[in-house]
């Protein structure tokens, strides 16, 4: 039980980035709150929600970054990606051109972000299978050139959402203990 007295370890920040309307508002309040929300749209100027989490016995505090919409505008500024440990990079499985663009996405973290940022792939939106227009084999050989970590979701369901944030906050505390 957490009482909210004990002594934050590590702060993670992650940034979720991808293209407008493939779920990143929603993987972040299933993950920080467990909710999905039927009527969307973030609050603009509410950039950031946490979850403490236990990773070795270690406190962690997951700062979760959200573009916001500035993604829209292909605005998303520099001042976004200092600082962050990690990155979900999310595309929608029944929209084949959110993936065409994942390789674009990388190349902005690359150009960036710290060179050691954990990545993860996430194909969201799994529960809707009979829509799929991205096929699993396409992102794992993505994932697999680019060196990414790779899942598919769906915030909808609740599907490998924590699963895909422990991965990565597991390998950041890798890297920074
Ligand atoms: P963002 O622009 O990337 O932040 O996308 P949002 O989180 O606002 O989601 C865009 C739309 O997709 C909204 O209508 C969501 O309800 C819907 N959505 C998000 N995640 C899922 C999912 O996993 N499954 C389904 N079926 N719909 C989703």
């Amino acid at each position: 039980v957490m009482t909210g007295h004990e002594k934050i370890d590590y702060v993670f920040k992650v940034v979720v980035i991808g293209d407008s309307a493939v779920g990143k508002t929603q993987i972040l309040s299933r993950f920080t709150k467990n909710e999905f929300c039927l009527d969307s749209k973030s609050t603009i100027g509410v950039e950031f929600q946490t979850r403490t989490l236990t990773i070795q016995g270690k406190l962690i505090k997951a700062q979760i970054w959200d573009t916001a919409g500035q993604e829209r505008y292909r605005a998303v500024t520099s001042a976004y990606y200092r600082g962050a440990l990690g990155a979900m990079l999310v595309y929608d499985i029944t929209k084949r051109q959110t993936f065409d663009h994942v390789a674009r996405w990388v190349e902005e973290l690359r150009a960036h972000a710290d060179s050691s940022i954990v990545i993860m792939l996430i194909g969201n939106k799994a529960d809707l299978g009979d829509q799929r227009a991205v096929p699993t084999e396409d992102a794992v050989e993505f994932a697999e050139e680019q060196g990414l970590f790779f899942s598919e979701t769906s915030a909808f369901s609740g599907d490998n959402v924590d699963s895909a944030f422990f991965r990565v906050l597991e390998e950041i505390y890798g890297v920074v203990s």
